[in-house]
C-alpha cells in the first residue's frame, strides 16, 4: 500500500493517541468511581450489621446469657471454618505466601532450557501461579483482572509474556519468583525421564500456536 494510502488509512479510521488516551483515562475513572461507590456502599451495611452484633453480645453478656471468653472460643472456631469455605470459593486474593524479593532471590534455577524448549514447548509457561506483592506493586507482570493475582494467562493457555515465535519471555529480567525457581526435571507432567530427554506425550495433545511448530528455540531472550 502507498504511503498516502497508510496516511489516509491512520488518519481516518483510527482515533489519534490523545484522543485514545483520554478515552482509556475515563473507562478507568468510570470503573474506579464504580469501585469506590461500591466499597462505600459495603463499608456502611457492615458498619451497620457490626453495631446490631456488638449491641446484641453486650445485651446477652449482661443478662448472664454468654460469657465474653465463650464468645472468643466460639468466634475463633467459626472464623478459621468461614476462611477455609472463602479460600475454596475462590474469591479471595491469590499471593504467594511466602513471598520473595526476587531481585535478592538466590535460588535460581539454571539449566539448558535452550537445549530443550523444541521437546518441552515452554510447558512451564502454561502453569498458572500466583504473583507477589512486589510483582503488582511493579505493575511489569500482568495479572488475570478476573482472578487476581494469578499470573495473566492467554487463550492458548500460554502465560501472556510468552513470545510466541521465539519462545522468549519479554520481561526476562523482572520475571516472577515462581519462573526463576521452577525446576521442571522433576515434575513428571512435563518429562517422564529429563536426562533421556522423554517428554509426557500429554504435552503433544495441545493446540500449538503455529508459529511455535516451527521456529528455533530458545527460551531466554
Ligand atoms: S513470566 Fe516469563 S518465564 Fe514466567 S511464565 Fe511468563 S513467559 Fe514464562
Amino acid at each position: 500500500m502507498s504511503e498516502n494510502g497508510q496516511e489516509l488509512i491512520s488518519s481516518s479510521s483510527e482515533p489519534n493517541r490523545p484522543d485514545r488516551a483520554e478515552a482509556l483515562r475515563q473507562a478507568v475513572v468510570e470503573g474506579l468511581r464504580y469501585t469506590h461507590s461500591r466499597l462505600n456502599a459495603n463499608t456502611s451495611k457492615t458498619l451497620e450489621a457490626s453495631s446490631f452484633l456488638y449491641a446484641l453480645i453486650e445485651l446477652l453478656e449482661e443478662k448472664g446469657l454468654l460469657s465474653v471468653a465463650e464468645l472468643d472460643q466460639r468466634k475463633r472456631i467459626v472464623g478459621e471454618r468461614l476462611v477455609a469455605q472463602y479460600r475454596q470459593s475462590g474469591n479471595g486474593l491469590i499471593v504467594q505466601d511466602p513471598e520473595c524479593d526476587k531481585y535478592n532471590f538466590s535460588e535460581t534455577v539454571e539449566f539448558d532450557c535452550a537445549e530443550r524448549v523444541h521437546l518441552c514447548r515452554a510447558a512451564c509457561c502454561r502453569l498458572p501461579f500466583a504473583l507477589s506483592r512486589q510483582d503488582v506493586r511493579e505493575g511489569v507482570v500482568h495479572w488475570e483482572l478476573g482472578q487476581p493475582y494469578l499470573i495473566e494467562q492467554r487463550q492458548d493457555g500460554y502465560c501472556n509474556h510468552l513470545d510466541r515465535c521465539t519462545w522468549g519471555c519479554t520481561i526476562y529480567h523482572q520475571r516472577p519468583v515462581p519462573c526463576l525457581a521452577f525446576d521442571c526435571r522433576q515434575d513428571r507432567r512435563i518429562w517422564l525421564d529429563y536426562e533421556n530427554r522423554v517428554i509426557n506425550p500429554e504435552i503433544n495433545r495441545v493446540d500449538w500456536p503455529a508459529c511455535l511448530e516451527t521456529k528455533a528455540v530458545h527460551h531466554d531472550p
